[in-house]
Order: C-alpha cells, then structure tokens, then sequence
C-alpha cells in the first residue's frame, strides 16, 4: 500500500511527521458505508483516541502497541522520550565515572582497552541523546533510542567478555551487574511487556554470554543468576504494565467524555487543528481531501429532562451517541462539544456527501426508539449544521459556520440539516440541504 507523509503540529513540541497508508479509491459507497457495517478503513488519517477500548487496563492492551490509537501513540512517545533523555543523562554522567573505578582496579595492559570500549560507549550514548532531543514527537525514532539507550551498555559488556583473555573479566568491578541493572531499568521506561520481554530475552543471552566465559554456566552459581534476571525481569514487566495502564487512563480522561465515552471538545478541537495542518502541508495547491464538520444539537433536551429526569436525559445522551458512533466510518471523529451538542468530524467528504451522512444521522435518531424508566417511547430529533473545512482558514471558522447552519436548521423548525457550503468554494450562505429537498 502507498504510503503518505503526513504531518502533524503539537501542542507541546514542535513537529511530526508519520507516514500512514493512503487512500486507494474513493468512491461514495466505500467512503459512506457507516462504521458498524464496515471491515476496514479506506482512508487512514490520524485517528483520535476514539478507538481506544474500554477495559484499558486490560494486558492486551498493555502487551503491544498494536491496539493503541495514533493520538495516544504521540502521547506515548513523548513520555517515553522524557524517560529515555533522563535515563541516557545519568548513563553518560556514569559511564566517565566508572571508567575511574577501573583506572584504579585494573592492570595497565586491560585498563587500554576498557577505556577504548567506554569511549565507545560514551560517544553511542552521546548520539542517543542527540537522536531523542531532535526526534520530538517521532515515534520511531523515540523507540529506536530508548532501545538503543540499553542496547549500548549490554553491547559494551558483550565487547568486553569476548575482548579480554578468558579469567581476567573477573577483575572487572561492577559489571557482572550489567544485565540485571539493564532488566532493573526496563522498568524505569513505558514500554509495552512485548518489548520488555525482548529486551529481556536479550539480557539473558547476555548473562548466558558473561557465564560461558567465567565458567559459571549451568553451576548452581550461574542458575542463581539466571533465577534473579529472571525475578527482575517479572518486576519490570508488571511496572511496564502498570505504568502504561496508568498513561492510557491519564489519556483517557483527558480526552473523553465520561458519559458517552466520545472525545471530548477540547481532544476534538485539537484533532482539527492537527487536521488542517495536515492538509495545508501536504497538500498547499489546493488538491485537498475535503472535511466536513457536521454540529448537532438536540431538540428541544431541556424539555425530556423536564419531563423525564437527569437520569433519562443522560440515558438519551449515551443512546445519542452511540448512533454517531454506528452511523459513521472509523476514521471519522465523533465528539461531544457540550450539554447536548455534538460533532462529528467527516474525512474525505464532500459537502454533497457531508449532507448525506448528515440527513441520514437525523434520520436514523428520529427512527430510533429512545425510552424513559417505564420503557415508554421518547421522541427525539436533532437538527444538523454542516461545514465544509476550507482550504486555508482557521478550523475555528468551519466550526463557526457549522454553528451557523444549525442555528438555520433551528429557525427552519429543527429535525432538519442544513448545509453552509451546497458549493464550495464559493457559499458563505446558509441553503437547505439536497437530502432535504
Ligand atoms: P433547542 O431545541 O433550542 O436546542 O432546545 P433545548 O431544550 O435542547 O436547548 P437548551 O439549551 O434550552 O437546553 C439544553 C439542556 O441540556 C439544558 C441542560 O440541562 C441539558 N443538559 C446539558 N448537559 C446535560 C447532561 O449531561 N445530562 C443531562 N441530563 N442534561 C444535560
Ligand atoms: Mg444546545
Ligand atoms: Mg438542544
């Protein structure tokens, strides 16, 4: 599959960019088919963190990160990248340290090439530092650094063993200790357990290594070494876990709506922006994939809670969104903008398309049987403005006409949609929708 750069500001750092799959047809029927009806999604735009699963807590999602949206992968990354400068400054304030403790342990004929092998160390550790300063928020990169950051010292100690004549690596002060201090540290870093326990693995060959050349191997001495890697390795998998579960109900809560479980305004505005920046990027011609944003605002809500209680008016809400939810495809954005107002954001829609998506979410919450406590039937409509995000304006201002339209659709006697760019680019005025002719 093609693949696309796409890019992406941040709120906390600078730039990125990823490449993500592009889209490989468009046609109307592919790109409208709602997300309950559909297997995969034809245009992989950065996703929100919509698509994380309830039970984050769960091991599968902590196992790999194959689950994880790519909003939370940024998050992810960032932290991750914090881990792996602090981590790599303390290395490298160790490394010159430790070559000092040599210096007054180790015959002159040994001491040469230990010192050789440290320079080594120190400049690769040097150069991971230098790669996680300038990789910001690319996630690659970041990961290729926090394994570089415990891959060096282990290939330091491997150099060693295989370097100094057999016996003599028993006048080594400290280092026997590398791979347990390097399993020990896994738990210091975010990472996913699948990653941890290659790590692990690696550190194992690495004990089996310095015990084949000491001799230890397979004596009880040796087993007991491999019973402790073995023991810090479980430790730092259960803090990998619990670290990254932690990260992702942090992320959670700071990007979702707790009652409807969609993204909440602020995740939804800063989606848009990312969006738009995107576009503008890739695409500065004009050739963009059109967006659309659809603003829907409940009929007369005030009125069930009135009539119903809180507790309907909040059932109603969740059922609201769950027809959002189902009515359209993965790659969109479905957010809860305030009260009983919702957003939904449209890739690669047109503003022909935009209506008919639209038309068909009000169609499909006026069908649907919402009830009270008694299970007695409670009508509800929403109106509808649609926006089309136009080349070079601010997202704020496709909002600002979506806004518009629903208040047209309000005046037009709600349960209706109402769409503010029939032709674009031209249309700054408000016009009925084709579904609703
Ligand atoms: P209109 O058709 O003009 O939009 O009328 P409306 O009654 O829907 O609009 P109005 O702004 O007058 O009322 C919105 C109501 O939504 C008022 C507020 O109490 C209710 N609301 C907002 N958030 C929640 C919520 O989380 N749960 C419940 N149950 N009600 C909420
Ligand atoms: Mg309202
Ligand atoms: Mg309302």
């Amino acid at each position: 599959m093609a693949l696309l750069l796409i890019h992406h500001t941040s709120p906390t750092a600078g730039s990125r960019r990823v490449a993500v799959p592009m889209p490989q047809s468009d046609n109307e029927n592919s790109t409208f088919t709602p997300r309950r009806h559909q297997a995969a999604p034809p245009f992989a735009m950065p996703r929100t963190g919509g698509e994380l699963r309830a039970n984050l807590t769960s091991i599968r999602d902590t196992f790999s990160n194959r689950h994880h949206s790519l909003d939370f992968a940024y998050s992810h990354a960032h932290y991750l990248r914090n881990r792996v400068l602090a981590v790599g400054v303390i290395f490298v304030l160790l490394t010159p340290l430790w070559a000092l403790v040599d210096a007054t342990m180790l015959p002159a004929e040994l001491l040469c090439t230990i010192l050789l092998a440290r320079a080594g160390l120190l400049a690769g550790l040097l150069g991971v530092l230098l790669l996680a300063k300038v990789s910001r928020e690319k996630i690659g990169c970041i990961r290729v650094s926090a394994g570089m950051l415990l891959a060096l010292p282990a290939v330091f100690y491997a150099v060693i063993l295989v370097l100094l004549p057999s016996g003599e690596t028993r006048q080594l002060t400290g280092y026997a200790f590398i791979p347990f201090l390097l399993v020990a540290a896994l738990s210091i870093f975010p990472f996913t357990i699948l990653e941890s326990l290659g790590a692990g693995i690696a550190m194992f060959s690495l004990l089996a290594l310095a015990q084949m050349v000491d001799g230890s191997w397979l004596t009880p001495e040796g087993l007991e070494g491999v019973w402790l890697l073995a023991s810090l390795l479980v430790v730092s998998l259960s803090s990998n876990h619990f670290q990254l579960s932690l990260l992702m109900r942090v992320y959670r809560q700071a990007t979702h709506d707790p009652l409807t479980g969609l993204l909440n305004r602020g995740a939804l505005t800063l989606h848009l922006d990312k969006l738009q920046a995107w576009r503008l990027q890739q695409h500065p011609n004009g050739s963009l994939p059109t967006c659309a944003v659809l603003m829907m605002d409940i009929d007369h809500f005030k009125q069930i809670n009135d009539t119903h209680g809180h507790s309907v008016g909040d059932r109603v809400l969740a059922e609201f969104a769950q027809i959002l939810i189902e009515q359209t495809r993965p790659e969109d954005s479905v957010a809860r903008y305030g009260g009983e107002e919702f957003i939904v954001l449209l890739l690669n829609a047109d503003p022909a398309q935009a209506g008919r998506v639209a038309e068909r979410i009000r169609n499909a919450v006026d069908q649907h049987p919402f009830t009270d406590h008694e299970l007695r039937r409670v009508p509800l409509t929403t109106s509808i403005g649609v926006a089309s995000l136009r080349n070079r304006e601010a997202p704020q201002a496709a909002l600002k006409r979506a806004d518009d339209a629903l208040y047209d659709a309000k005046q037009a006697g709600r349960n209706c949609v109402v769409t503010a760019d029939a032709t674009p680019p031209a249309p700054e005025r408000a016009t009925r929708s084709p579904g609703l002719a």
